[in-house]
């Protein structure tokens, strides 16, 4: 039998990197997950009992009780929730609840993960770390058509804005912090488009696997 292999995408907010994961999952016939997903659904089950994401207590208890239904609801990816998830995820009870989760997802069968810490945290003897990132006008400019397709024009500035101040916080967070693995490969999608990132995303894998 061969054995599992993981994936690790890294990378900041919008930069496409979740497109890729999933891609990348279905051409390598892998399980995919989405690991923001998990800060997010907890951040909403914090919001929904009327807490505070911030609070380290409040938010440890939902991520430590969190369900897989939680995960599967329309309502985790308003600006409301990105924030939120942004709060919950500095708290180190937090992260440590969910480290278990993402390890067990790919312990049959390997898998996908896309998130910040991936290759750094959760999985540091991956077999392919890729950190994809995009500048960050073209990562605003990303998210901005996506609210609008959405039906919601919050404008560009202020899609911008939130994005920079997310990142900020990813990178300065003394829990797990957004950071390129040293043993990650870069992949900047600035000038490339969705198939274009995934033609050059699975030559990397490919390059990675074949040298075993
Ligand atoms: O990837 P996404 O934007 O959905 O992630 C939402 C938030 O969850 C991020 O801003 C980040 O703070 C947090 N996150 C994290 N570690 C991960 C995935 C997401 O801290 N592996």
């Amino acid at each position: 039998m061969t054995r599992p292999i993981v994936i690790a995408i890294d990378g900041p907010a919008a930069s496409g990197k979740g497109t890729l994961a999933r891609r990348l999952a279905a051409a390598f016939n892998l399980p995919y997950l989405d690991t923001g997903l998990l800060y997010r659904a907890v951040a909403r089950r914090v919001l929904d009992r009327g807490g505070d994401p911030a609070d380290p207590a409040a938010s440890a208890e939902q991520a430590r009780t969190l369900g897989r239904l939680d995960l599967e609801r329309g309502d985790l990816r308003t600006p409301e929730v990105d924030r939120a998830a942004s709060a919950v995820a500095s708290i180190k009870p937090v992260r440590a609840a969910l480290l278990d989760f993402q390890r067990r997802f790919a312990d049959a069968s390997g898998a996908v993960l896309d998130g910040r810490d991936i290759g750094t945290i959760v999985f540091p003897a991956a077999d392919v770390k890729l950190f994809v990132t995009a500048s960050l006008d073209v990562r605003a400019k990303r998210r901005h058509l996506e609210r609008l397709a959405h039906g919601i024009d919050p404008g560009y500035d202020s899609v911008r804005a939130e994005l920079a101040a997310r990142d900020a916080a990813d990178r300065a967070r003394a829990a797990a912090p957004l950071v390129q693995a040293e043993d990650a490969l870069l992949l900047d999608t600035s000038e490339m488009d969705a198939d274009h990132a995934f033609t050059a995303a699975a030559d990397l894998v490919n390059k990675v696997l074949a040298r075993g």
